[in-house]
């Protein structure tokens, strides 16, 4: 199939009348994807835009995305293959932003959504009902002060850093951690 000609992932919800016009992947995602998050352009301007385009990179099995759009003092903890291989044994069925706050104190972000999923068996075939993972994720935005260009991450909670409360903040802002993504990852 030729993705690019297909309704986007992200526009995908599971009640189809949720959405009235939904945009092919050449005209929501797929700049992103294949861009890799390039910071000459397609930044994502917002914490729910970024969201989308890493649930898209999941149902097209991207997870070179899904890293380089975490934030980067994360990234190398990332396992992709882990990634690459989630991605592919799940039978995605849509996604459903419940609600995005674009501004929470200096520099963050959260999503809350469901990235609705279809449980089957080895064989391929649905074994229950809809399910969906529900989560409340956080972005944080970094300005790069080499030249005040300023894009969205993805805070990993699932990334164990040893990081004292003390130290400089990893998204590199300049605050204490405890202050600033600290807060954010317990
Ligand atoms: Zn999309
Ligand atoms: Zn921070």
């Amino acid at each position: 199939m030729q993705p690019d000609l297909h309704v986007c992932p992200c526009q995908i919800h599971p009640s189809s009348s949720a959405i009235s016009s939904p945009l092919l992947y050449k005209d929501c995602c797929q700049p992103y994807h294949d861009r890799l998050y390039d910071p000459e352009d397609n930044k994502a301007n917002t914490a729910e835009r970024l969201m989308r385009t890493r649930y898209s990179a999941f149902v097209l099995i991207k997870p070179e995305y899904i890293v380089k759009t975490t934030l980067p003092a994360q990234q190398s903890f990332l396992d992709v293959n882990a990634i690459e291989s989630w991605a592919k044994e799940t039978d995605w069925a849509g996604i459903e932003i419940v609600e995005h706050t674009p501004k929470l104190g200096k520099r963050h972000a959260q999503v809350e959504f469901k990235a609705h999923f279809k449980p089957t068996n080895n064989a391929g075939n649905l074994v229950d009902k809809i399910q969906a993972h529900h989560e409340l994720s956080t972005f944080v935005k970094v300005k790069n002060k080499a030249n005040n260009d300023a894009r969205w991450y993805f805070l990993d909670p699932t990334v164990a850093m040893t990081m004292t409360q003390k130290q400089p903040c990893i998204c590199g802002s300049g605050e204490k951690f405890k202050r600033c993504c600290g807060a954010y990852l317990v």
